[in-house]
């Protein structure tokens, strides 16, 4: 039976992209080698590296001024690199608080700058984003940050809050670790993109970041080297070991996301396979999303079950029993909500949410 895997993180790859990686494991395009063994610095890394980065330029359209950074330290480094290289003399940043991740950038980014919650869905235990009408803007704010996609509460912002895009203006910064390549956006609305890949890029130990050349090069005093975009962006990612085999199994994900016709043609893909799931939660009053109606993640997707909590969970239990029985895994809902989760990134296959959807009517047929 095939294994359907809804883990938010490290989650499922393209089975595709997998067998590749297999079958070049132990000797890469005849080189002898294993990507894992090359010199980062040897023509074939450099190859697979510039390609990867070429790929992905196209993909999301990235324009020339602004840099593509292979890093390690997950998104988590960023939450603290954020305002050690955008506070630029600045004392204040703005932050959008729609959840966890929310909270844990805004926590990291208080021990450098005063922060400025510029709106909050905690009234609504963050099951809804606040228009951009609401929120406080500082004028004199160094950057804005907010997260398009809450993995954990499955909250998504869909519209890009409006910024000025020139040196000068407030520049917007994103955590897009989930959301990222799952449809497409404008990145010159954007001062700075980051994301870990275990979501929906590749393995886990690598970051990605695309930063606008202008907003490099004044990193607050004692920013370590490793923690600075413009030693890494003027060593094109090599100023140390980056991670290579992420890098690469990345850069075969990217090709694989051309081959089925870009971001355009993975959002279709990504409604589809959302609304199937969506569609499943509103026709019952069993199974119920939490999440308002405009900010139904595409990528994650918690719901809970009539009658379960997260004090008396036997009936979710029972859930993960059959789902498990059925080759679905993974759909444990995080431990601080409770529930389930079904993560359905750019590498599931709808084949996978339908089968979800199946044996959910099942479950209710016994259990209901
Ligand atoms: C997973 C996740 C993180 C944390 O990523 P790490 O790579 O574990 O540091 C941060 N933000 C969002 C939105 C995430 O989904």
């Amino acid at each position: 039976m095939t294994i359907y895997n809804f883990s938010a993180g490290p989650a499922v790859l393209p089975k595709d992209v997998l067998q590749q990686v297999q079958a070049e494991m132990v000797d890469w395009h005849g080189s002898g080698m294993s990507v894992m063994e090359m010199s980062h610095r040897g023509k074939e890394f450099m190859g697979i590296a510039a390609e990867a980065e070429a790929d992905l330029r196209e993909l999301m359209g990235i324009p020339a001024n602004y840099k593509v950074l292979f890093l390690q330290g997950g998104a988590s480094s960023q939450f603290a690199m954020v305002p050690m290289n955008l506070l630029r003399g600045k004392t204040g940043a703005d932050y959008l608080n729609t959840g966890e991740w929310s909270k844990k950038a805004i926590k990291e980014a208080k021990r450098y700058s005063a922060v400025n919650v510029v709106a909050t869905s905690e009234d609504k235990n963050f099951s809804y984003a606040p228009a951009q009408d609401q929120w406080k803007l500082d004028p004199n704010a160094a950057y804005v940050h907010y997260t398009p996609n809450e993995t954990i509460g499955g909250v998504e912002i869909f519209w890009t809050p409006e910024l000025g895009t020139q040196p000068g203006d407030v520049p917007l910064v994103a955590d897009m670790s989930s959301t990222i390549l799952s449809r497409p956006i404008d990145v010159s609305k954007f001062g700075l993109i980051y994301a870990g890949a275990q979501k929906n890029i590749g393995p886990a130990g690598l970051t990605i970041v695309i930063v606008r050349d202008d907003l490099m090069g004044q990193t607050m005093a004692g920013t370590p080297s490793m923690f600075d975009y413009k030693i890494h962006a003027d060593n094109e990612s090599m100023y140390n070991t980056p991670p290579t085999f992420g890098m690469y199994t990345a850069g075969l994900v990217f090709k694989w996301l051309k081959a089925r016709g870009g971001l355009a043609a993975m959002e279709k893909t990504n409604r589809e396979k959302a609304g199937l799931l969506y569609d499943a939660l509103d026709t019952t009053d069993f199974y119920t999303s939490p999440v308002a109606k405009d900010n139904r993640s595409l990528m994650n997707v918690p719901f809970v079950i009539k009658g379960s909590t997260l004090k008396d969970a036997a009936l979710d239990e029972a859930f993960l029993k059959l789902a498990k029985e059925r080759s679905l895994l993974q759909l444990k809902g995080h431990r601080s909500v409770g529930g389930m989760r079904a993560s359905i990134y750019n590498a599931m296959p709808i084949e996978g949410v339908r089968a979800l959807v199946d044996m959910m009517r099942a479950f209710e047929k016994s259990h209901g």
